[in-house]
C-alpha cells in the first residue's frame, strides 16, 4: 500500500492534508490488461444501443430470461462479473434482484454508475475480480453471474472457481462464453470484426474461446453441477437472439453449488 498526500479542500474549514490509499496492482492477478484497456476506451460507448456494444444490448433480453428462467431473480442477491457497463445488471436489477456489479476497469464502472441516474435503478458497483471478492464474500450471492467475460481473462478455470466460492450453497451460477471451432472463428471473428464491423477488430481473441466440454468439466471440478447448457443464436441482420441446441458459437451454461 502507498499513501500519497495532498491538499484537500472542505469549504472553510482549515487545510490538512490526508493520505489516499492506493493498492497496487496484484502481481499475480488473473487480469489481461490489454483486455481492461480495450473495454476502457470503448466505454463512452457502453449505452449506444448502435455501438460497439450492439450486439450486447441485442442479445440482452434473451439473456435474462434465461438466468430468470433457471436463477428466479427477484429478490434474489447476484454478483454480476465483469459486468461492463452494467447492460447485464440493469436488466436483473429491473425485474426485482439486488445486484452488485464487479469489473477489473474504472471506464465501464463509471459508465455504468453514471447510467443509473438515468434508469433510477440501484446497483452496487465496485472494482474488483472474481477472486479478489472470495476473500470477503464468500457464499454470499444466490446468484452469480458471469456473462461473456471468461474469454477475456488469463485463467477462465479460477474464475470459474472464484464463482463457486461466491456462491451460497444451493445458489446458481450463470456463465456465457463462446464456443472455439472453425465455424466460431469465422462467424465471431472474421464475420463479426472483419465483414460486418458489428464489433470492434480484436474484440476476441480466438484461443481464448471455451469449448462446452471445457467449462463444463470445470465447473463439475470446482463442484457445480451443469444443470445446462443452450445455444444463443444471434443474428446480426435482423438484430434478434434466440436459444436453442446448437452451441457453435455463444453458449450459456447454468450451473448450481449442491447445498451439502
Ligand atoms: N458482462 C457484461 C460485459 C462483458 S464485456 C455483459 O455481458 O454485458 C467483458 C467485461 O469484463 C469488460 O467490462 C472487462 O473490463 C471485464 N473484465 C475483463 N477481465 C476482468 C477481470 N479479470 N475481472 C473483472 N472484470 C474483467
Amino acid at each position: 500500500m502507498i499513501n500519497i498526500r495532498h491538499r484537500y479542500c472542505s469549504g472553510n474549514r482549515k487545510k490538512t492534508r490526508r493520505p489516499i490509499k492506493i493498492f497496487p496492482m496484484k502481481q499475480n492477478e488473473n487480469v489481461d490488461t490489454s483486455e481492461i484497456f480495450k473495454f476502457e476506451s470503448q466505454s463512452h460507448d457502453w449505452w449506444n444501443r448502435k455501438g460497439d456494444f450492439k450486439p450486447l444490448h441485442d442479445i440482452n433480453p434473451v439473456r435474462v430470461r434465461y438466468i430468470d428462467e433457471h436463477a428466479g431473480l427477484c429478490g434474489k442477491s447476484v454478483l454480476d462479473i465483469g459486468c461492463g457497463g452494467g447492460i447485464l445488471s440493469e436488466a436483473m436489477a429491473a425485474v426485482g434482484a439486488v445486484v452488485t456489479g464487479i469489473d477489473r476497469g474504472e471506464a465501464p464502472l463509471n459508465a455504468a454508475r453514471h447510467h443509473l441516474l438515468e434508469s433510477n435503478l440501484q446497483i452496487n458497483y465496485l472494482k474488483a475480480t472474481a477472486e479478489s471478492m472470495t476473500a470477503t464474500h464468500a457464499s454470499r450471492f444466490d446468484v452469480v453471474t458471469c456473462l461473456e467475460m471468461l474469454e477475456h481473462v488469463p485463467d477462465p478455470r479460477s474464475v470459474v472457481n472464484a464463482c463457486k466460492a461466491l456462491v451460497k450453497p444451493g445458489g446458481d451460477v450463470i456463465f456465457a462464453t463462446l464456443n472455439r471451432n472453425p465455424k466460431s472463428f469465422l462467424l465471431a471473428i472474421v464475420g463479426a470484426e472483419y465483414l460486418m464491423r458489428l464489433i470492434p477488430i480484436g474484440t476476441h481473441t480466438y484461443s481464448r474461446f471455451i469449448k462446452p466440454a471445457e467449462i463444463s468439466l470445470w465447473v463439475r471440478q470446482a463442484g457445480m453441477i451443469v444443470k445446462d447448457i443452450s445455444g444463443m443464436h444471434y443474428n446480426p441482420v435482423f438484430r434478434t437472439c434466440s436459444l436453442g441446441g446448437n452451441l457453435h458459437i455463444n453458449y450459456l451454461v447454468y450451473a448450481n453449488r449442491p447445498k451439502g
